[in-house]
């Protein structure tokens, strides 16, 4: 048993499960993945995470050595630079990162929607030019530019336009809580360049750091996630070359929403390591606090938050892993990957709640992780599509298919 923060780290049911009982068996490549990124997040990646939610200091050199790995691109080919896994080990690696620092995770979740969308869709001079250096490790993260001010949930309103201007687009607009946005070598931008209003008039670009016309915003105050870097980008006649454009005119919005739904795996998965993270502390403290005359996980109320959340946990890793299995086989997953993301971040929520009340008063100590857990935990509901339009895109698959 391991430590995290001096807690014990509870060796937990997820790991225990004999996965293959529901046709989860791990194979081997799965299984180092995970290893090697429990690994990394034990060593490397929890035990700055308190100092740099308190700092806000973005995680720079962490991200670095994840690029090393292939994390950034996790499932690019390791001919082009990437780790060659698939979604299942991506949920597993994200589980583990999120499990020690939220806000990495969500820097590994950006980063790979770049990724992906470039490995589905750049021509082979895009990839060379792009994918392969970015997968390498040589340009740090990537930022995923879609939201804006006036449009988020309802992203195809964006109002970021690109207009041809001979062999060049020239991007003017705002993009709004981008992470990484500071620090990233490379920005995948949405814009329109149609007059058309709907989403056949978006189109998507890369734009490269220090391109001129790009500018950062600052760091914006957050509840949590703090130190991972989100800003606001700000493009005024930014000008790239056709050559920068990925996919046909007009197939932007398709290229993002085709991202986002394998994305939401990742965003499930961040969740069930916030949630193991926030058990693991919930169930050490009340282990070791006595209130009248006994330890405080002795009583049956706590007995009941603890099997509430290993419930709420192991049955939202098993939709998580149902999602990302079927994205594995190329089956179409939207309805499932949005019931994993609708149902981990929820559980998350539950298990945060109820484990910062065992800890009493000290739960809401900065002096604790459960603290930063439970902030970092909320905007799972929120980000990669509220919860509120996972519900949409569930009951849009059940009744209008
Ligand atoms: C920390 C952080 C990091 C982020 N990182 C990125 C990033 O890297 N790249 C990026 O592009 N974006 C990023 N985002 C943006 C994020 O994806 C959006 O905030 C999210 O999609 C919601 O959009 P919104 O904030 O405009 O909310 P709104 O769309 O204004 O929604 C407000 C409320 O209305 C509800 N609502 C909206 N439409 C409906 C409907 N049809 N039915 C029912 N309810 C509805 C929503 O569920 C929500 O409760 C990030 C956000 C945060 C906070």
């Amino acid at each position: 048993m391991g430590t995290l923060h001096g807690i014990p780290w509870i060796v937990t049911r997820e790991i225990r499960l004999d996965l293959s009982r529901f046709g989860f068996a791990l194979d081997d490549a799965q299984l180092a993945m995970r290893e090697a990124a429990d690994n990394f997040a034990r060593t490397r990646v929890a035990p700055g995470a308190a100092e740099r939610d308190r700092t806000r200091e973005y995680p720079l050199e962490l991200v670095h050595e994840l690029a090393q790995m292939g994390l950034l691109a996790i499932k690019v080919a390791p001919e082009d630079g990437g780790a060659g896994a698939d979604n299942t080990a991506y949920a597993l690696a994200m589980q583990a990162i999120a499990r020690a620092c939220a806000s990495v995770a969500v820097i590994l979740a950006s980063s790979n929607l770049v990724a992906n969308v470039l490995d589905a869709h750049a021509t082979p001079d895009q990839r060379e030019r792009y994918l392969q250096p970015y997968a390498r490790g040589e340009l740090g993260p990537a930022a995923f530019g879609l939201t804006e001010p006036g449009a988020g949930s309802d992203a195809a309103a964006l109002r970021t336009t690109a207009r041809r201007d001979g062999n060049d687009w020239v991007i003017d607009g705002a993009k709004h809580w981008i992470t990484s946005g500071a620090h990233a070598g490379l920005f995948l931008v949405f814009a329109r360049t149609e007059a058309d209003r709907g989403i056949r008039g978006i189109s998507c670009f890369v734009v490269e750091r220090g391109s001129k016309g790009l500018a950062i915003g600052k760091d914006e105050g957050k509840m949590g996630l703090r130190s991972s870097g989100t800003v606001a980008l700000h493009f005024d006649d930014c000008r790239v070359p056709d050559s920068a454009r990925i996919g046909a005119p007009g197939h932007g919005y398709a290229l993002a929403l085709e991202a986002l739904g394998t994305g939401r795996v990742g965003i499930a998965a961040q969740a069930l390591g916030i949630g193991e993270a926030a058990f693991a502390e919930g169930v050490g403290y009340a282990s070791e606090r006595r209130a009248f005359g006994q330890r405080v996980v002795d009583f049956q109320a706590s007995r009941f938050a603890i099997a509430d959340s290993r419930a709420d946990l192991d049955q939202a890793w098993l939709l998580t892993l149902r999602a990302a299995r079927l994205l594995d086989q190329g089956i179409r997953a939207a309805l499932e990957s949005s019931m994993a993301k609708l149902c981990a971040t929820e559980a998350c929520g539950r298990v945060v709640d109820r484990m910062l009340q065992l800890h009493g008063g000290y739960g809401y100590s900065e002096d604790y992780p459960i603290e930063r857990l439970y902030r970092d935990a909320r905007i799972t509901r929120i980000y990669e599509g509220t919860n509120e339009i996972q519900r949409l895109i569930i009951a849009r698959e059940i009744l209008d298919q």
